[in-house]
């Protein structure tokens, strides 16, 4: 094991690449996680292309806030200007998770946006999951991964949506991010987009008229999250 904070930082974001195979929210190459050290202004993504099974802790790539890539031989992920650019607008981020995980995957596809129609999606989620639009073809062409990354970004702004209170969304056509304080929790956050994605499907194959009541979603979410939280223990 190495020491230091960047080697602790890159064992980090190890971790969470390895996790989200595991969990089988990735297959392939399709996804990525990284770590951010706020205080230093870098976070450790997965190499790009690199086989998961041949990952080691060491690989994992260390780049700055202007893109700039510290000590590695490996180019980073191809998605880093994305994690670059959300680290940058959403000051309470500490982790970001990428993967094509089938369920979530499939609503992004449809472009819909994941509506929130239980307690376990309110455990999470303080609302209905968004669906970004496509990109415009300048933005695809230009600075394709930058782009997104801004766009997630400004939607939440327009929207007035809080980062912490809806640690992910999907991409029209593409897939979805999650993030949290911690890459631990942007995982935990991935894993609970695809279980809610998967079960949302399914009930909407049951009804079409679901009318969850907002007041159970918020006791879910606060007694969870926030000053007020008493879930788990203290
Ligand atoms: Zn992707």
């Amino acid at each position: 094991m190495g020491t230091g904070y960047l080697d602790q930082l890159k064992q980090e974001a190890f971790e969470v690449n390895l996790e989200i195979v595991r969990e089988r929210l990735v297959v392939l190459t399709w996804g990525n996680a990284s770590s951010f050290d706020r205080a230093h202004g870098i976070f450790a993504i997965k190499p790009s292309g690199v086989s998961y099974s041949l990952l080691k802790w060491q690989d994992m790539v260390l780049v700055d806030l202007d893109g700039k890539v510290i000590e590695s031989k490996l180019k980073p992920s191809s998605d880093t200007f994305t994690h670059l650019e959300i680290y940058k607008g959403f000051n309470s981020v500490g982790g970001i998770v990428h993967t094509h995980s089938p369920w979530a995957t499939i609503w992004a596809q449809a472009c819909k946006s994941i509506p929130v129609i239980g307690t376990t999606h309110s455990d999470h989620f303080k609302g209905d999951v968004p669906c970004l639009p496509y990109l415009n073809k300048d933005k695809v062409e230009s600075a394709y991964e930058k782009e997104t990354g801004l766009q997630i970004v400004e939607f939440f702004k327009k929207e007035q949506i809080v980062p912490n209170h809806m640690p992910g969304c999907l991409l029209s056509g593409h897939a979805s991010f999650t993030w949290g304080e911690t890459s631990q929790k942007a995982f935990e956050n991935a894993v609970a987009l695809e279980a809610c994605a998967h079960m949302a499907y399914h009930s909407f194959k049951l009804s079409h008229d679901i009318n969850f009541p907002i007041y159970i979603l918020s006791k879910h979410f606060t007694r969870k999250h926030g000053e007020n939280a008493y879930y788990g223990q203290k």
